[in-house]
């Protein structure tokens, strides 16, 4: 029998697009704070929007995508820039026009991006002057005309601010709005590597992120009043995790966001003690970052209720450092681009009775936990792969073939399968146990090891390479590895082995990095049909390190 959530079901409203969710009068979410409510904060530029500023300002910019670009829905607007206070604004403008969002991390080299860019199909493309150079360099590359690219912050001719495009007047009713049919209707094209392969498009229809947003609020968000709650948000918003519970869970709740634009432990804990920060959605680094950092005892972090650790595997170890050292409690949750975003999420009282397990089942969602070889439900209590079902989980990836994607129940139910092995405890709480599927997570960011195996092969003296995640617990982060069969006569030298980590550094963004070296070997082993067999290189690895 497949498991229930054990909260009460949520209502989800049919015909309701975000926009009108979020800011319509019409909206069925019931906004218990008022419009001049303080929503976004810079301390960098020391801006900041109330919750009707916001959506006057994200109202102005999706009625100048319409009038200036004649946006349609559908249209692809690509985003690559680190985290701004004018990227919600941005994003939830080109929402209103009717836009499918792509946003892309910005620290993709310029092939990375051009090809989100082509692969997506993207109309224009909204970046930051830090990101220009490869922005330009990639728009070329895929051929986007260079006055489809908007800059977020400072500008530089001949590139127009985005906020150039919007209509002055805010005063153009929502009527005009794109007509949305929110079950068909795309708000999001993310990329995820998924179980196998490359990168590919995770399309989220309008209804799978309003499915997501009423199941984290009605258990996650009634644990923050709008008051009192102030969210410091280090989380990239190109990422499901950052966009969903950072941008839009706050936009939602009225929840103070405190933007930094990018992770540095001195400016976290200087915002922490000024804006009296109550809680952050965090990867694992940062959690070891608050128990190793040397400046963490210099600032007042009294305000802090709780960190949530998300995005990839925690130790207890430090969530008791963390506790011991700062008093706060760390709780975790679970969930992947596929499922937009939670699936599964602590509550704070469980923190340390269920210290290691990443919560309960979202509402409305549905889980089995299945036998690889067999197909078949485990029993009650053993591990076995996560299937999942639930209105926030999409339909199959864009424009790809969706093969081994889904999987059946006995009765002939459709469901997704997560590649990632778990046990669900007799109240409901799961532990996620290992992962089967290739994905390797850096700090939190997604890594697949079918790429750096393409980019190894492109090396003259490389004959086949295998890359696999390993863990390295300083980092309290997986690294990417490589085992590498060279061509005849190459002398396996740490030289060598060297020349290969940056031939790769040299082609892929820095998380992408082989941060775990390359080692040479005799042969890569591989199933009969030539499918590289990850998991013997894993167990291969594990045995290793274990004899270091
Ligand atoms: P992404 O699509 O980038 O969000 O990656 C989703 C994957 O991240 C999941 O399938 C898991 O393998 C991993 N992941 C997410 N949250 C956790 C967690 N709390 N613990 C362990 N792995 C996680």
């Amino acid at each position: 029998m497949p498991l229930q959530s054990t909260y009460p079901p949520v209502t989800i409203p049919e015909n309701v697009d975000l926009w009108t969710f979020l800011f319509s009068h019409d909206s069925p979410c019931i906004r218990e704070f008022p419009p001049t409510k303080e929503i976004l904060t810079c301390p960098v530029t020391g801006q900041s929007y109330t919750w009707a500023a916001l959506r006057d300002a994200a109202l102005a910019f999706g009625n100048g995508l319409v009038q200036n670009w004649g946006w349609k829905k559908g249209d692809v607007l690509a985003f690559y820039t680190p985290n701004s206070i004018d990227t919600p604004i941005a994003t939830l403008g080109a929402l209103f026009a009717g836009a499918t969002i792509s946003p892309s991390n910005p620290m993709y080299t310029p092939h990375e991006l051009s090809f989100q860019l082509s692969d997506s199909k993207a109309k224009a493309l909204i970046t930051h002057l830090s990101c220009l150079p490869t922005a330009v360099q990639a728009a070329k590359e895929c051929g986007l005309p260079l006055d489809r690219i908007l800059l977020l912050g400072p500008v530089k001719k001949p590139y127009l601010q985005f906020q150039h495009y919007t209509t002055l007047s805010t005063s153009v009713s929502s009527s005009e709005k794109a007509a949305i049919d929110p079950r068909s209707d795309l708000a999001f094209l993310v990329y995820s590597s998924g179980t196998t392969g490359l990168p590919k498009g995770v399309p989220i229809t309008h209804f799978n992120t309003l499915s997501n947003l009423l199941q984290a609020s009605s258990t996650e968000g009634r644990q923050f009043p709008w008051q009192s709650s102030v969210q410091l948000a280090i989380l990239p918003f190109f990422h499901i995790y950052g966009l969903t519970c950072c941008v839009l869970l706050s936009i939602l709740s009225g929840w103070r966001l405190v933007i930094l634009p990018r992770f540095d432990m001195v400016q976290v804990l200087k915002a922490i003690q000024t804006y009296k920060v109550t809680f952050m959605y965090v990867p694992p680094p940062v959690i070891l970052a608050f128990s190793q950092h040397p400046d963490v005892e210099r600032y007042d972090l009294s305000s802090l209720r709780v960190l949530h650790s998300g995005a990839a595997p925690l130790g207890r170890e430090l969530i008791r450092k963390v506790w011991e050292r700062v008093g706060v409690p760390v709780k975790q949750g679970y969930g992947l681009s596929e499922t937009n975003a939670v699936v599964c999420c602590q509550e704070i009282e469980d923190w340390e009775k269920k210290m290691g397990s990443v919560g309960r089942l979202m509402p409305s969602m549905e889980g089995m936990v299945v036998d690889a070889e067999s197909g078949r439900e485990v029993r009650e209590g053993e591990e076995g792969e996560l299937w999942l079902r639930g209105p926030n989980v999409f339909q199959g990836y864009y424009n790809r073939s969706n093969e081994g994607v889904f999987g059946l129940d006995e009765k002939g139910g459709r469901w997704f399968k997560t590649g990632d092995v778990v046990r669900v405890d007799e109240e409901g709480n799961f532990w996620i146990v290992e992962r089967v599927k290739e994905l390797i997570k850096y700090n939190g960011y997604p890594v697949p090891p079918a790429e750096l195996e393409g980019v190894l092969l492109t090396h003259p003296d490389v004959l086949d390479a295998c890359v696999i995640g390993i863990e390295d617990k300083s980092l309290a982060t997986e690294v990417p590895r490589a085992y590498v069969v060279v061509r005849e006569g190459v002398v396996r030298t740490p030289g060598k082995s060297q020349e290969l980590v940056d031939h790769v550094a040299k082609q892929v963004a820095s998380h992408k990095k082989l941060r775990g070296g390359v080692h040479f070997v005799d042969q890569v082993p591989k199933s009969p049909s030539g499918k590289v067999l990850r998991r013997i290189m894993r167990e291969q690895a594990k045995k290793d390190s274990r004899q270091e």
